[in-house]
């Protein structure tokens, strides 16, 4: 039996991220991972590099370089006659992409002396791991602290079972070889909306139906409501208030049925992606009568430290509480690492920037206004349009809003929501005002080089003192 200071269960951007953490502070450390490429072989990084942020972002690109042939090209007198789009190309540029990265893990975990095992490890008394190696065998590692890192699953819904063919989960339609004619989505959450974009982009009928009645109600529904109107604009049919109680592989496609606003109603569609959120992955984790408390979402239970109901057991990212997001999982894993090593360290859990890499992107961070509302708490509100700003009439990405919401009494920035062109790279700078606690007026006074999409942010923030130069 090997013994260590640190073993980590799975390696996605939670649980390498812990491990080089743990390398780097000197402990001895090893990593279990189970996740096979198309090549049988080890593909460490998790949900995120294999099937999640990497490769939809890959996809994103493509089929918005190839959009923007159509639609933004020729209004600067660019045209290209016969442009075509070869799926197999797309999708083998995706999978190196994916694999340049699988490497990157590997090496980086070598460079930190960090032991990577390819199979599936369970916990048992005592913080030791039992590990089944992929190809045959058994190890146990013995540690002193365990990190759980093993991420999450697709949810599935009984009203539309993935076959892998014409019904899909979010894996499914990353890897789609042709472009489908009628492509229906259930679920108008982040994933649905990135996936319906790529699609839309190609050629894809689009029909995202979602139960709830509010799109993206965890969004500032201001911005909400602009980015509905604009992604409606570029083709996709978004149907709120559309519950999908059944769907069918049939020989033409899926029929899908669906209560809407107006009662039952059916769709027929070629394919059909489930994207209806993920699930903690609990799989054979843990040896039977060991006693790792759950919450009642099925995740492991954790406190604010990320230490389980087992002295010395840690869990991190999407199996704990918190948005399912891989800075999210990464930042835990670094403190977790701290922590282990015996120094301080902190999470601030109010403070996490959220994306949809639809185009324009939807970025925030901190509360939305119906949150301020909900609480009573006293707030200005800011906001600047991107049509009043010269950069971007000079790229063309005129649609979009950013808004700052400011504390009444101290005019702490409590809420930064953007819909628009870089909304992904703009919103750093509100994580960044926000972890330091600034103002808006600290915005306000913070100069913003002329011209960039940047400029939004400084307007927004003199917006909320009434005093924007050009709006
Ligand atoms: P995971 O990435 O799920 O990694 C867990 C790993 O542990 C896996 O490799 C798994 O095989 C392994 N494992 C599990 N159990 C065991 C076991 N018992 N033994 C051995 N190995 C085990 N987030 C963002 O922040 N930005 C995005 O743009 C984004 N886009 C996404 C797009 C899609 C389509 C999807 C599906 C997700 C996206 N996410 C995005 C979410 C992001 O992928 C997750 O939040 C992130 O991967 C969570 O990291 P994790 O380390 O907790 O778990
Ligand atoms: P997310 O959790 O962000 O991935 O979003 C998943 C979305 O799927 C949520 O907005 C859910 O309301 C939606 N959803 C879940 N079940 C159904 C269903 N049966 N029909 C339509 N939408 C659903």
């Amino acid at each position: 039996m090997k013994n260590c200071d640190v073993i980590v269960i799975g390696g996605g951007p939670g649980g390498y991220v812990a491990a080089i953490r743990c390398g780097q502070l000197g402990l001895i450390t090893a990593l279990v991972d189970e996740w096979l490429g198309a090549d049988g072989k080890p593909a460490l990084g998790g949900t995120c590099l294999n099937v999640g942020c990497i490769p939809s972002k890959a996809l994103l690109d493509s089929s918005h370089h190839y959009h923007n042939l159509e639609h933004l090209l020729p209004a600067h007198g660019i045209s290209i006659k016969g442009a075509s789009m070869d799926i197999a190309t797309m999708q083998s540029r995706k999978n190196k992409v994916v694999q340049t990265m699988n490497r990157g893990v590997a090496a980086l975990l070598k460079k930190n002396k960090v032991e990577a095992y390819t199979g599936h490890g369970r916990l048992q008394a005592g913080n030791r791991v039992a590990i089944a190696i992929h190809g045959g065998g058994e190890e146990v590692v013995a540690a002193k602290n365990v990190i759980i890192a093993s991420g999450s699953v697709p949810t599935d819904i009984p009203a539309a079972t993935v076959d892998g063919r014409s019904i899909v989960d979010s894996a499914g339609a990353l890897a789609f070889d042709e472009v489908p004619k009628r492509l229906g989505i259930i679920g108008a959450g982040v994933i649905g909306l990135e996936l319906g974009s790529v699609w839309n982009r190609l050629g894809s009928e689009v029909v995202i139906l979602e139960a709830l009645t509010d799109f993206l109600a965890a969004a500032d529904q201001q911005i909400a409501r602009e980015a509905l109107k604009v992604l409606t604009r570029q083709g996709l049919d978004i149907r709120l208030g559309a519950r999908v109680t059944g769907a069918k592989a049939t020989n033409k496609g899926v029929s899908v049925k669906y209560e809407g606003k107006e009662g039952a109603k059916a769709l027929e569609v070629d394919r059909l992606v489930v994207a209806v959120g993920r699930r903690a992955n609990t799989t054979d984790l843990v040896d039977a009568g060991l006693d790792l408390a759950m919450d009642n979402a099925g995740r492991v239970q954790v406190d604010d430290r990320c230490r389980t109901s087992i002295d010395g057991v840690y869990a991190i990212g999407d199996v704990v509480k918190g948005p399912m997001l891989a800075h999210k999982a990464s930042e835990e894993g670094m403190a977790v690492a701290e922590l282990i090593a015996g120094h301080a360290a902190h999470i601030d859990h109010r403070i996490v920037p959220w994306v949809i890499y639809t185009h324009p992107e939807i970025a925030w961070v901190g509360d939305t206004e119906q949150q301020l509302k909900d609480r009573g708490v006293a707030y200005r509100s800011g906001s600047f349009p991107y049509r009043a700003l010269g950069r971007a009439h000079g790229s063309g990405e005129t649609d979009g809003v950013v808004k700052i919401l400011a504390d009444a009494k101290n005019d702490e920035i409590l809420g930064v929501h953007i819909f628009g062109a870089q909304a992904s790279e703009l919103i750093t700078e509100a994580v960044t005002a926000m972890v330091f606690r600034a103002s808006s007026e600290d915005l306000a006074r913070t100069i913003h080089a002329h011209p960039s999409l940047s400029e939004a942010m400084h307007e927004a923030a003199l917006a909320v003192d009434g005093r924007a130069i050009h709006i």
